[in-house]
């Protein structure tokens, strides 16, 4: 994919020295390539490859001792820019409801996304009617309201036989007598864009006048999402675009285009059937994805939601200093379990992702137990200072903790690994933590 092929570009860089403008030039050939594979839009590779190049030759790149470094946070920056710069929120109407309508062909994600919205918007405190606009499509109207069941929020419908224009009117009508302060209109699609629809969506638009207008496009479909998001966006003004099936084997082209393209925002992600897999689009955290230096910052907002607050405050810091000891990393583990599936997480620390792949590396739950188990033998000393564990102390904690030295030695391989790349993490990320106030 786009992120392991970016990975090969930059790790070629990173274990020269000075890089000459050749090796930008040929960073950037294979950055280019990368995108074009991906689906990425050919204007806007294009324009990218240029940004990045023109920003890379000359300045600090070629006197960094760490160019390849320097490089990736130039992409990465340019990547976060082309995606929006910042995350882009939902309106909210200053005079409630807030009337949100949602677009998009047949087969996109619409009506599951319009029940991902509602249990969203509902953990918000909100209290969102769902309106049941698709008169077209078989069971649309029963499909929306098992969702609506599901989240407990009210469906409005009227049935198949009234026109949606009237349905989306009562339907906002009945939000206000009913003091809901969000409305979503569920409409109907087609396999393709035609003027039936789009005659049929301006109707709906002129009538209740929407605050959002979502368009829900499949990432799967890579360029053709984006030629979409064109077409509506040309008819119907369109103020958000809500990306799904960004669980799927995507090559994340979509991702990258329609911003560039439509100068629409990704306002969503969908990662999944499930009514909990719509997320707020951030496109630094999609920059950092697709860098493969996987997805810290949603690591932490998970773990701050689970987990004591301060205690995380504290592992940011440690692992942005790359100070952390074994005692934190028992600490961590520790607060990881309560996380959920160990697997998941590995994707969102950079470089486990990639370290997951090779086999022995491979962690699951019951090697937890072994890791905890050889941690626990090391002393005080070993653990606050892992530098100092030689083979002899190896054998020892080995024999300690019924394992084998090959086991110990690769969990302190793993350990001086884990270390290293954080370090680089955060000294690609600058003195002062780069950007993301989140962090
Ligand atoms: P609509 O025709 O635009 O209303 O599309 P639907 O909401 O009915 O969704 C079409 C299909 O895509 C359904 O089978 C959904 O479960 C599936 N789907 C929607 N969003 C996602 C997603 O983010 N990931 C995956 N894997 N499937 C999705
Ligand atoms: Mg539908």
């Amino acid at each position: 994919g786009l992120s392991s092929r970016l990975q090969n570009v930059f790790s070629k860089l990173r274990g020269k020295g000075k890089v000459s403008e050749e090796d930008v030039t040929e960073a950037m050939r294979e950055v280019r390539l990368a995108l074009l594979e991906a689906d990425v839009n050919f204007k806007v590779v294009k324009e990218f490859v240029a940004k990045v190049k023109e920003k890379a030759v000359g300045k600090e790149v070629m006197d960094s001792f760490t160019p390849g470094m320097v490089i990736i946070d130039i992409v990465n920056k340019e990547l976060t820019e082309l995606m929006g710069g910042t995350q882009s929120k939902l309106a909210k109407s200053s005079k409630p409801p807030t009337v949100i309508m949602m677009a998009g062909l047949q087969g996109a994600g619409k009506t599951t996304t319009t029940g991902k919205l509602a249990k969203l918007l509902q953990k918000q405190n909100s209290r969102p009617l769902l309106v049941a606009a698709d008169i077209y499509r078989p069971a649309a109207i029963k499909q929306l309201q098992v969702l609506g069941e599901q989240i407990k929020v009210p469906v409005f419908s009227l049935g198949d036989q009234t026109s949606p224009v009237e349905i989306a009117r009562q339907g906002l009508q009945h939000a206000k007598d009913n003091h809901h302060d969000y409305v979503i209109i569920d409409t109907a699609g087609r396999l393709h864009i035609d003027a039936d629809l789009m005659e049929e969506l301006k109707q709906i638009h002129s009538e209740v006048k929407p605050d959002e207008v979502l368009l829900v496009v499949d990432a799967m479909t890579g360029q053709d999402a984006v030629n979409v998001a064109e077409s509506f966006n040309a008819q119907l003004t369109l103020t958000g675009v809500v990306l799904t099936k960004l669980d799927g084997d995507t090559r994340g082209g979509a991702a990258l285009s329609v911003k560039a393209v439509t100068g629409c925002p990704i306002k969503f992600a969908a990662l999944g059937e499930k009514i909990d897999a719509l997320e707020p689009f951030h496109p630094e955290r999609m920059a950092s994805r697709i860098l493969g230096m996987g997805d810290m910052l949603s690591l932490i907002e998970k773990a701050q939601s689970n987990i004591d607050t301060e205690k995380a405050k504290e592992m940011e810091r440690k692992m942005r200093n790359a100070e952390f000891t074994f005692e934190d990393f028992l600490e961590q583990m520790d607060q990881v379990k309560k996380l959920g599936p160990l697997d998941q997480l590995m994707d969102m620390i950079p470089g486990m992702g990639k370290m997951k792949q090779t086999k022995d590396l491979k962690v699951d739950e019951k090697q937890m137990g072994r890791i905890e188990a050889i941690v626990h033998s090391m002393t005080t000393e070993e653990k606050q200072q892992p530098d100092i564990i030689n083979h002899n102390r190896r054998k020892r904690i080995a024999a300690g903790s019924g394992t084998s030295l090959a086991e110990v030695n690769r969990l302190i391989k793993q350990f001086d690994e884990m270390r290293r790349v954080m370090k680089q993490f955060s000294d690609m990320m600058g003195p002062k933590g780069g950007k993301n106030k989140a962090m």
